[in-house]
């Protein structure tokens, strides 16, 4: 490779060299960022926007909020292993594709712009929300480290404040916990949270035998993990019911309340804790580019170009890539076919500077594995359906491959978590307001100067 990286009427950084902006560095810009920084080997100066100084590993953060890991455990630091790619801390407000720019904000509300030769949008998604009266207001999304953080102390919090005794009836609607959405995220939530509650409570020695903490598990499909395996959502269901968790399929939320939650089956359920897991849309910066959009994701062609922007690639849950497996359709959301995205984005960005050739995303599901706590699982690698301690292994392994750092640290949590009692404190960081269910950017907390300032 010793030809030079041009680009026909191209910006040029400050050092002479084409400028590659990612924007997001999840699965997808993480990826991107890595494989370009490889593949161009200082050629052109790599950007990458990201309002966090970290990659955040989705997939553990159930056991984040369930107290299995430390929150700093599910973060890869971007400075520390992305060797040179240039962080810029901020998050993009606007994209002006015709003067080739990204403005941004960063985390002190400074405003700033990027001028860019290529552009990759690697935003994400945020929670979606449904029209259900006062779901806005009294519940707590999952997309986050600060909701995890949240969640983490607030489950603690109302397990210690039902034992200080008090109003039996405020101490059941503290004990109760309605998780809505039985996809991956919701499931191991349920499953985890209520391992976590039964531990709180065996520390409390004069607990009331008559109050045990309780899980329901809501969803509008007929069975958990709608979008998997029949087999995998059988083993998940026998595993939480055996825990138990209430599984309640094809059951939604009419209305929620300060004082509970209104299910659509008449029943209503007192609650402190209404937990949404419904799933997600793409991230708003999207449908504010006046692009073809796709149920809100960018739409890109197989080569992850912006068709009519050939300097603008899309990947990831904020783009909509022709799944060429399943003509027709569109690859779903998640860190498999992100991250896998991601590498294929920087091939074709280096083939569009002239190096390489550009390539289409194809890509055949390798299975999914679902941590359901302890030494339970729900797996199927290669399409082998596997439940218990073994798939409880896999899953690990398999988390811990893909995590692009702080390996040894998650295992000697999990090694922890095996030998001692889970160590349960609430440090009362996070206060409910900041973790907004509508909200644009679930990896900061609100602060009273606004979204992630100071
Ligand atoms: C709790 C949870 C558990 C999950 N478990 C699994 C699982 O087990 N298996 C699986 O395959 N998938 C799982 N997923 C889904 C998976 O995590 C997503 O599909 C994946 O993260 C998508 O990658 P991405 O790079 O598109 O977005 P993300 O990983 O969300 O990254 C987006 C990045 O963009 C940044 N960003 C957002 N807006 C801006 C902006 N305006 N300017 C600059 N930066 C911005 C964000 O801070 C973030 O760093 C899970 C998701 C959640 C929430």
């Amino acid at each position: 490779m010793t030809s030079p990286v041009s680009s026909p009427g191209s910006f040029r950084g400050s050092s002479g060299r084409p400028r590659i902006v990612v924007v997001g560095a999840g699965f997808a810009g993480y990826q991107t960022a890595r494989n370009l920084s490889r593949t161009l080997r200082g050629r052109a100066e790599i950007v990458l926007l990201n309002p966090t100084d970290y990659f955040l590993y989705l997939p553990l953060l159930p056991q984040v909020a369930a107290g299995v890991l430390e929150p700093r455990r599910v973060t890869v630091s971007l400075p520390g292993t992305l060797r040179g790619v240039r962080l810029v801390l901020g998050e993009a407000n606007r994209v002006d594709l015709d003067g080739r720019a990204v403005h941004y904000t960063d985390p002190e509300g400074t405003t700033g712009e990027l001028a860019y030769d290529r552009l990759v949008l690697a935003v994400g998604s945020v929670s979606k929300l449904l029209p259900i009266p006062g779901v806005a207001e009294h519940a707590t999304g999952f997309r986050g480290l600060p909701e995890a953080l949240y969640l983490r102390d607030h489950i603690t919090r109302q397990v210690e404040l039902a034992a200080s005794g008090g109003n039996p009836a405020d101490c059941t609607a503290r004990c109760t916990f309605v998780v809505v959405g039985a996809g991956y995220t919701g499931t191991e939530l349920a499953a985890h949270g209520k391992m976590y509650t039964d531990a709180l409570v065996r520390r409390h020695p004069a607990w009331p035998r008559h109050l045990r903490p309780r899980w329901l598990l809501l969803d509008v499909a007929d069975r958990v993990l709608p979008g998997l395996s029949e087999k995998l959502s059988r083993t998940a269901d026998e595993v939480l019911r055996a825990r138990g968790v209430e599984v309640r399929m094809k059951t939604s939320v009419k209305e929620s309340t300060h004082e509970g939650v209104l299910l659509d089956d008449g029943e209503f359920v007192d609650t402190r804790s209404l937990i949404w897991c419904v799933g997600v849309r793409p991230d708003p910066l999207v449908s504010e580019l006046g692009l073809p959009v796709e149920k809100g994701r960018l739409v890109v062609t197989p080569q992850l170009g912006v068709p009519g922007h050939p300097d603008v690639f899309a990947c990831g849950d904020a783009a909509a890539v022709p799944d060429l497996t399943r003509p027709g359709e569109f690859t779903a959301m998640t860190a498999q076919h992100a991250s896998r995205q991601g590498k294929v984005a920087a091939r074709n960005v280096a083939a569009s500077l002239g190096l390489g050739t550009a390539v289409p995303y194809k890509h055949n599901d390798l299975g999914f594995a679902v941590d359901l706590g302890g030494v339970k699982a729900a797996a199927n690698p290669l399409g082998v359906s596997l439940s218990g301690p073994v798939a409880g292994a896999v899953t690990r392994g398999y988390h811990l491959a893909a995590m692009p750092g702080n390996r040894v640290r998650v295992a000697a949590d999990w090694l922890l978590e095996a030998a001692l009692p889970r160590q349960a404190v609430q440090l009362g960081l996070l206060r409910s307001w900041q973790v907004p269910l509508d909200t644009a950017s679930p990896e900061l907390a609100r602060t009273p100067a606004g979204p992630g300032k100071e």
